[in-house]
């Protein structure tokens, strides 16, 4: 398990790299794509779309009330990189629901330019997801011994 892509996900910090990047993107940009804009159809027609499911994780967002709290708004090809473009960030396609964990996870983490994730919305969530899902896999190995201590304490033991 050595062959780990995620660690290739990239952090764009400041906008001359953002430029540089977008440059290098090819094919359709579907991050564009959809007739409405977030601004005009609002969080509660994205969260309708996706079912209520977590773009991400497919965590149920509907399930409570608790879970509704925790949900956000994503936007799958980060605002930083887009607007510094010039490009809207908020068209239809670019936006999802998603869990205040993953959304935080993914943060403006990005696949490389060249990865052939970014050929299609659908494999470009892909490949975000095993990402968070690398990040998550990540945080447990590193703080599961103090989750245990924690635990066990509550447990008496
Ligand atoms: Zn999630």
């Amino acid at each position: 398990m050595s062959d780990s892509n995620s660690s290739q996900f990239l952090r764009l910090k400041s906008d001359p790299i953002r430029k540089a990047f977008h440059a290098e993107l090819k094919g359709p940009a579907w991050w564009l794509g959809g007739n409405k804009r977030s601004s005009h159809f609002g969080w509660v027609d994205v969260f309708e779309r996706s079912d209520g499911k977590c773009v991400y994780c497919s965590r149920d967002l509907a399930a409570s009330t608790d879970a509704l709290a925790e949900s956000t708004e994503e936007h799958l090809v980060p605002r930083s990189l887009l607007e510094a473009n010039g490009v809207k960030c908020d068209n239809e396609h670019n936006m999802a629901v998603c869990c205040a964990g993953c959304n935080g996870l993914k943060a403006e983490y990005l696949p490389p330019a060249s990865h052939p994730c970014w050929k299609s919305r659908k494999a470009y969530i892909k490949e975000c997801s095993r990402f968070v899902a690398e990040c998550r896999l990540k945080n447990f190995q590193k703080y599961k011994s103090h989750v245990e201590n924690v635990l066990k304490k509550r447990a008496g033991q």
